[in-house]
């Protein structure tokens, strides 16, 4: 089958290869990929800025139809629609965060897309564990979005925990930003969408999604129209959904104090920002990193209620093979989710 494989390490490397068809085994699960979707974590695994083991095929935001099931498999069956935990391929299962349910930290971690094979690509074969069925309104283009959709379940209903009434601020329009909008305004949160220049296509889908105001940070500033949006009171919650250094100093200038600060993007760098406003405000700074297993249950019971969906947000469909296009536009800002197809 083609595949796009990291063939090997350092910058590029990146292409797609013919491989062999992953085999099934007794306690295995074939899945034949319908959707997957392009991340930033796939530019940084091209640059060799995250942690990669090539050989190895990308992709890990999969949803697609069971084809087939390993003789000692049980409550699964041929041509179920799914989408896959590919985060926990392999983990040590024995360490103190494998024990709490949080496999994300587990040193021993390989995540399916850059650990071990991914999804861009006809088939994966994964454990029974891994696969979880969407109901039958809910699409397979908008299932390969759980993956992120996860993450942003995570900061917005776990570790933010925001409540009915309050008020949100979301920097950073991608895809996350997006996704965490779609939670906020779900769990009935009046949500300020940041983006800066180039973020034009995102603000006006966020304005679409139902925000209460956005705002492009290179015509207005943010802590004016965050004072003027809150009658002075700046914002309950932010979510830091950027990753960069103007968003980090947006988000603590636009919060009032005993505020909730969540930190849901990757910088990639070190930066500077005020620590004092910390604590002249006495903000609760909190990181939200991927999901647990219990994210994902919770994200299909959000699946089943139907008041979430994501199909809107799927703007651009690509066969793997056009996969410098698919990067690009990821990269350039220029679509909102990407997704890919074998
Ligand atoms: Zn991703
Ligand atoms: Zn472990």
């Amino acid at each position: 089958m083609k595949a796009l494989v990291k063939f090997a390490p350092g910058d590029g490397n990146l292409d797609i290869l013919d491989v062999e068809e992953p085999v099934c085994g007794d306690r295995g699960v074939k899945v034949e990929i319908a959707f997957c979707g392009v991340c930033g974590t796939d530019l940084h695994v091209m640059h060799d800025t995250f942690r990669n083991y090539p050989p190895v095929i990308l992709g890990h935001e999969m949803a697609g139809t069971v084809v087939e099931i390993g003789r000692e498999v049980r409550g699964v069956n041929i041509g179920d629609r799914a989408t896959v935990l590919g985060a926990t391929a392999v983990t040590c299962g024995v360490c103190r965060y494998c024990r709490e349910g949080r496999f994300i930290f587990c040193p021993a971690r390989r995540g399916m897309g850059h650990g071990v094979n991914g999804a861009f690509a006809r088939y994966v074969v994964v454990r029974p564990d891994q696969l979880y069925r969407i109901p039958d309104h809910f699409t397979l283009e908008e299932a390969a979005i759980s993956e992120p959709f996860a993450a942003a379940v995570q900061a917005v209903t776990e570790v933010t925990q925001v409540r009915i009434g309050e008020t949100a601020l979301v920097s950073g329009p991608g895809p996350i930003g997006l996704l965490c909008l779609k939670l906020l305004l779900a769990e009935g949160v009046k949500t300020i969408v940041a983006g800066a220049g180039g973020d034009d296509l995102r603000l006006a889908a966020a304005r679409e999604f139902g925000a209460a105001l956005t705002v492009n940070t290179a015509e207005r500033n943010l802590a004016d129209a965050v004072r003027e949006a809150t009658d002075g009171a700046g914002v309950d919650v932010a979510l830091e959904c950027a990753g960069h250094p103007a968003s980090v100093l947006g988000c603590l200038q636009a919060l009032r104090p005993m505020g909730r600060y969540t930190q849901v993007a990757i910088c990639g760098r070190d930066i500077n920002f005020p620590i004092d406003q910390i604590f002249y405000k006495q903000l609760t700074v909190s990181g939200s990193v991927c999901y647990t297993a219990r994210t994902w249950e919770r994200m299909m019971q959000i699946y089943q209620q139907g008041r979430v969906r994501l199909h809107d947000l799927v703007s651009v469909k690509l066969p793997i093979t056009e996969w410098r296009a698919a990067f690009e536009l990821c990269a350039d800002r220029k679509a909102l989710k990407v997704l890919m197809h074998p």
